[in-house]
């Protein structure tokens, strides 16, 4: 079939093949000029679409396109969802058996094989260049490009030594694809792949279809749970957490709760996290706990929800985590709580690192950014994206656009709050300080004395909850810091000294705990998108019959189909394969293999 696309127009190949009328973005640009022979650069946010851009080139012209990816489970998965449009591709990898790493070398020589996915180890190794030599490569496309430089988070030594394809294939175009990078990781790659500045394509980060909500952490496995049942009971969705413990922790109790979760974390054996992984994607509606270690090549359309349990590194992470939430541009939601202790953990992390001073600086620096996230009086969306260098209307779509938060003067209680601080030695945590400006009895407010000083029982116009809320907030703006190696005690910053001194005014929200009503539950975001309980059944039904096709080829159901493509078939209803073909994501090898199965079901449930 492939053969007689040579030549095609791109727009026909995404219609005929992927099964989609429009190109996102700057899909179109990036296939002319790659098409055109030249080598470019891609920046795109995760789920933007970056396979495409190389895909339909490594169609379109005579020869095989080589995608060096750094990932074995990413190259899988990609290869998988090719074979499955009738597309010629393969992986090779350090588990590549000989025999097939024979019959792929044959394909590379006569012409058969139209994507070929190779690791970088693979590609330099073995004298493989060698034999690219004889082949006709049509184009090499380095994915996560970030990794070639050493700036990024993913460094890998192999990505470097990619320098050597711009000098020996010399006419042999490069696209590098990456949704990360920034000003120092750019110049980099374009620098180790020789791309002309000029042949930079940036597509805007931002991913509109991700509702952004932070709540302050009061009982969060209880949040956690309101959460995911109000709005996700019938979704997948990963959980991060910090410790393996919490990760353990956390999975067990949702267990309890009736969910099918599972944890992630480096210190499971290989086998136990690769069927974490397997199930992850196999399956539908689990629930992934995990440390950081789990996300990076997890290519999951429909992860509906990326919850935080603990505060992340940084805003680069923070937005790297989510944005494995909705790849299939279907509503999704990034949810995080946390808390003083989130903050005081991450710091004392920094301080106890072996980083240099400089580099502590920065991940200071990065921290307090992310704290004015979490503490934002204003769209969170526009923060993320000025952290960017992306500008932005407000979005509608977070929490603090949906219930814009109220400020309050919140000069009296600061000044109360340090006081409370600087009375008792700066040798005491949140709850003890909050207990003498409320003049709450205790064994420890008497044996100190505490409630002899003139600050003692002069907070009461807040309760606890609102006080927390304050010194959170405090904490934030660097007023406060909190001492991790002395028991959480609260210090004053020299910002807080100043704040005192001179007499500074600060406004400070009113954290509402907002609570969702539970009338909804027991839905997912998918059928919430379905409004008439007819259209909900026959979805029920494709899903199903998605479901059976994948076990019987034990591939995820997503590589069938996407939900988005069969939302549109349960709204839409087509009666015959032409009005299927016209779906978006049914090109002509789906339609083939699965169109009579699913007109079968729509037939019967309509
Ligand atoms: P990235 O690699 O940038 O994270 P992918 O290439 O995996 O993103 O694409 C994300 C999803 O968007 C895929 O499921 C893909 O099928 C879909 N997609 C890509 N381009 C289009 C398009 N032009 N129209 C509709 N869906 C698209
Ligand atoms: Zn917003």
């Amino acid at each position: 079939m492939e053969t007689q696309l040579i030549g095609a127009a791109p727009q026909k190949i995404l219609k005929d093949i992927f099964g989609y009328d429009d190109f996102r973005s700057n899909q179109g640009n990036v296939i002319d000029h790659v098409i055109a022979g030249k080598s470019g650069f891609v920046l795109m946010p995760t789920g933007g679409g970056k396979s495409l851009c190389y895909q339909i080139p490594a169609l379109a012209l005579a020869g095989c396109t080589i995608v060096i990816s750094p990932l074995i489970a990413l190259m899988q998965d990609q290869v998988m969802q090719m074979r499955e449009v009738g597309v010629r591709a393969s992986t090779l990898n350090s588990t590549t058996p000989t025999e097939e790493r024979r019959q792929i070398i044959a394909q590379l020589h006569n012409d058969g094989i139209d994507l070929l996915y190779v690791s970088p180890e693979r590609l330099l190794s073995d004298g493989f260049l060698d034999i690219l030599d004889q082949c006709k490569i049509n184009l090499f496309a380095i994915d996560e490009a970030h990794c070639v430089s050493q700036w990024g988070h993913d460094f890998r030594p192999e990505y470097a030594q990619l320098k050597v394809l711009a000098a020996r294939f010399v006419h042999v175009p490069r696209i590098a694809l990456t949704a990360t990078a920034d000003e120092r990781t750019r110049k980099d790659i374009l620098g180790v792949l020789s791309i002309d500045e000029d042949a930079t394509f940036i597509s805007g980060f931002d991913r509109p279809n991700i509702k952004y909500i932070v709540t302050p952490k009061s009982n969060p496995k209880k949040d956690l749970e309101r959460f995911i049942s109000t709005h996700h009971a019938r979704d997948s969705g990963i959980i991060y957490c910090l410790s393996r413990k919490k990760v353990e922790q956390t999975a067990e109790w949702l267990k309890e709760q009736g969910y099918h979760a599972m944890p992630y974390h480096a210190g499971l054996s290989d086998a136990a996290r690769a069927t974490t992984q397997e199930r992850f994607l196999k399956e539908e509606q689990v629930i992934v706990v995990a440390t950081i270690a789990f996300g990076m090549g997890i290519n999951k359309p429909d992860v509906r929800f990326v919850a935080h349990l603990d505060l992340p590194s940084n805003i680069e992470s923070y937005y790297q985590e989510t944005g494995r939430a909705g790849r299939d541009g279907l509503p999704a939601q990034a949810w995080m709580t946390y808390g003083m202790q989130d903050v005081a953990l991450r710091s004392a992390m920094i301080e106890s690192s072996n980083a240099t001073q400089e580099q502590k600086y920065v991940e200071k620096q990065k921290l307090s950014a992310l704290l004015g996230y979490c503490e934002a009086l204003r769209c969170r969306r526009q923060i993320l994206l000025n952290y960017f260098g992306d500008d932005l209307e407000p979005c509608d779509n977070c929490d603090i656009c949906k219930t814009p938060p109220e400020s309050f003067d919140g000069t009296l209680a600061a000044q109360k709050a340090l006081s409370a601080v600087y009375r008792t030695g700066q040798r005491f945590g949140v709850a003890h300080t909050i207990n003498v400006l409320l003049g709450k009895d205790t064994e420890q407010t008497k044996r100190f004395g505490h409630d002899k000083l003139n600050i003692w029982k002069k907070g009461e116009e807040h309760s606890n909850k609102e006080w927390q809320s304050i010194f959170r907030q405090l904490h934030a703006h660097g007023l406060l810091s909190v001492d991790m190696e002395s028991y959480s005690s609260l210090k004053i910053t020299p910002e807080g000294a100043a704040f005192i001194k001179q007499k500074q005014e600060i406004a400070l929200r009113v954290d509402k705990s907002v609570r969702s009503s539970r009338s909804e539950k027991s839905a997912g975001m998918i059928e919430r998108m379905l409004t008439s309980e007819q259209d909900q059944s026959i979805f029920e039904a494709l899903r199903a019959k998605r479901a059976e096709l994948a076990k019987a080829q034990n591939i995820p159901p997503y590589v069938i189909f996407h939900d988005k493509t069969l939302i549109h078939m349960a709204k839409i209803k087509p009666q015959t394969p032409t009005d299927l073909s016209l779906i978006p994501g049914v090109g002509s090898s789906k339609l083939g293999r699965y169109g009579d199965d699913f007109l079968d079901v729509i037939m019967h449930s309509a």
